[in-house]
């Protein structure tokens, strides 16, 4: 953008928003709305895509139409935009008559930079005929992949935003969203009738985001140890189940064990939920166990943990899932507690699917899903991969690259599994699953075996020096590097490939990871490389002290105002409070998230405080 506009832009961001320096992309975003061109804008959640209409909203003559498919999402952002001075104000069905009057009279006095509406309200003739005749400064379409029916929140209402493309010609319009996958991509841009819209799409790696997996054994057990671990009494944090009855005990589970916990899924009653989000928000509870049904909406910026309790159905709910968690960009958890008999249940559900098409799909995803629990090599790549985003790096911050397998020559192992599938096909031409190849390997001996008399092949019983978690995870490395395949249409037995032919002629070296007997948590949360911003781990323990001090007063500041407390400060601001100790204006000023309106209502009492400690 041009020198001026960049220079403004940046007064912007830094006396209005408090922040420093733009993030990637931003703003190159911001220059090409500035200059009227309409946009496309894929970045994960937390990336901070708001600013990139914000601040052209700001910049351009007009009000800036935000059209969002949440009430929640479009008080929250007001409400923030409010508190750094912006008028901004929304338009929906959770206003009575008359504040909705009061807006409408705002809009047209022009006193409004930006005005957050339902896509119903939009799509209103008589609004619309009202828009036509006012100065509008752009629009923005937040979360845009409810446009599409591929992606994975469909919003029929969504689907006629497109016809205001021509109404609107001079006007620029954005469209924002997190989904990755490229045929919903494909889907906005056409849906929205964009103009030679210019894409920006910058890497979905959440960095500040530690993956682990854990072997599921005793989860009630591996979910208080993981909690204890994290000192989790103070943080927020959401574990997923897969079913409500699930959601339930573990809820129960965790208010025994002393937990400011509550339970959240969709059988439970409209007022109730909206109780449980709204504690959850105002850190009236830490942690809230719930089915998928819980997460559109909630843009708590400081949620520390994500838990998977039960196996995701895929990676893209799991990625998504997991990325409600740091979006303030500090360091944060997912933990997946990872099982076999999950895979089983899974499948099952799967396998009552009637559409053959869908059911291919799912068992697909299922397998990468699986795959990526199983995997040995860094999970962050395993998951950008996914996404079609090359990584190949080590990422230094999830449970592999921490704790890193061991190999140990496999060549032998191999071949007896190898061989073992090899002969079981032979002697019925059908083959077996991985459990009953085990059972071969290990000379167990059981009714299904004696009546198919195969305690009489030459594989039976060759495999006694590891264990059947121990074969079964070999097994499943063969399975990922192609030596074998699971015939999923066919009760999942396991089958030669051509590449195990090499390898039972021994003409292949097999290294493989060690099975783990246990798999070990990682520890506390570490500073991480590649993330600039100051950490709560970076914090003294004096420093964690006048920390906690800050975050008392944080929390009787938005009770006394009725608001979540990120809405006062968010948690890297009261971080580097904690650190640089600020002792007049100027330097509150200089702490990140910090500008005029907030140093105004909330410099004198945090200084003071500040003072005490
Ligand atoms: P998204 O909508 O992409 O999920 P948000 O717009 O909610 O992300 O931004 C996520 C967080 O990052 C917010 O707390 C926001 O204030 C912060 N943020 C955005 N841009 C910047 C920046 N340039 N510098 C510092 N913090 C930023
Ligand atoms: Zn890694």
């Amino acid at each position: 953008m041009g020198n001026n506009n960049f220079q403004t832009a940046l007064d912007i961001l830094q006396n209005i928003f408090g922040y420093d320096n733009f993030r990637e992309q931003q703003a190159e975003i911001i220059s090409d709305v500035i200059a009227n061109k309409d946009c496309f804008v894929l970045i994960p959640t937390g990336g901070g895509k708001s600013l990139c209409f914000q601040i052209p909203a700001l910049l351009r003559e007009g009000t800036a139409i935000v059209v969002s498919p949440l009430i929640a999402l479009m008080q929250d952002q007001v409400d923030s935009l409010k508190a750094n001075g912006v008028r901004a104000e929304y338009y929906n069905s959770s206003l009575n008559a008359d504040s909705a009057e009061q807006v409408l009279k705002r809009l047209h006095l022009g006193e409004l930079d930006l005005l957050y509406v339902s896509p119903e309200r939009l799509l209103n003739k008589t609004f619309k005929q009202q828009l036509l005749g006012l100065p509008i400064s752009l629009f923005a379409i937040d979360e845009a992949h409810c446009i599409s029916q591929w992606g994975h929140d469909f919003r029929p209402e969504y689907a006629q935003i497109g016809e205001l493309r021509k109404d609107f010609a001079s006007v620029p319009f954005i469209a924002l969203t997190a989904t990755a996958d490229q045929t919903t991509r494909q889907d906005i841009l056409h849906k929205l009738q964009l103009v030679n819209p210019q894409t920006h799409i910058t890497s979905f790696d959440r960095p500040n985001i530690r993956y682990i997996v854990l072997e599921k054994k005793q989860p009630a057990k591996q979910l208080i140890n993981f909690l204890e671990a994290r000192d989790a009494e103070h943080e927020s944090g959401i574990i997923y189940c897969l079913s409500r009855k699930r959601v339930a005990e573990v809820a129960l589970i965790l208010q025994n064990g002393g937990y400011k916990a509550k339970a959240y899924h969709a059988g439970l009653d409209a007022e109730t939920r909206q109780i449980v989000q709204r504690q959850f928000i105002r850190d009236e509870i830490n942690i809230v166990v719930a089915t998928v049904a819980f997460g559109m909406g909630i843009d708590k910026p400081d949620v520390r943990f994500v838990v998977h309790y039960d196996l995701p159905k895929n990676i893209e709910g799991y990625y998504q899932e997991t990325g409600r968690a740091g979006r303030d960009g500090l360091s944060s958890e997912a933990l997946l507690l990872f099982g076999t008999q999950d895979i089983m249940t899974a499948k099952y559900f799967i396998g009552n699917i009637t559409d053959e098409e869908q059911k291919r799909i799912e068992t697909f995803k299922l397998s990468c899903m699986v795959d990526f629990a199983e995997a040995v090599t860094c999970r962050r790549s395993v998951l950008l991969n996914y996404f079609g985003e090359q990584h190949d790096k080590k990422c230094g911050n999830c449970d592999v690259c921490l704790n890193p397998p061991t190999f140990f020559d496999a060549k032998v192992a191999a071949q007896k599994v190898l061989s073992c599938v090899y002969r079981l096909a032979d002697s019925n031409g059908h083959g077996f699953g991985i459990k009953y190849v085990i059972d071969i390997l290990r000379g167990m001996d059981n009714e299904k075996i004696r009546h198919n008399q195969h305690q009489k092949i030459s594989t039976y019983g060759i495999g006694n020096e590891f264990s059947a978690d121990e074969w079964a995870s070999i097994v499943r490395q063969l399975i990922h590097l192609g030596y074998l395949y699971q015939d999923i249409q066919n009760f999942s037995v396991l089958k030669l490939t051509t590449k195990a032919g090499e390898m039972l002629k021994g003409q292949i070296e097999l290294e493989l990871a060690r099975p783990r007997n246990k798999a070990t948590r990682t520890g506390k949360t570490k500073k991480i490389s590649g993330i600039q911003k100051a950490q709560k781990e970076d914090l003294t323990d004096a420093q964690l002290d006048i920390f906690e001090e800050l975050r008392e007063l944080r929390k009787d500041i938005a009770d006394s105002e009725d608001k979540p407390a990120y809405q006062i400060f968010g948690d890297a601001s009261l971080v580097e409070m904690a650190m640089q100790l600020p002792t007049n204006d100027t330097e509150f000023l200089k702490i990140n998230g910090v500008a005029e309106v907030k140093l105004e209502k909330y410099g004198g009492e945090f200084l003071d405080l500040l003072k005490t400690l």
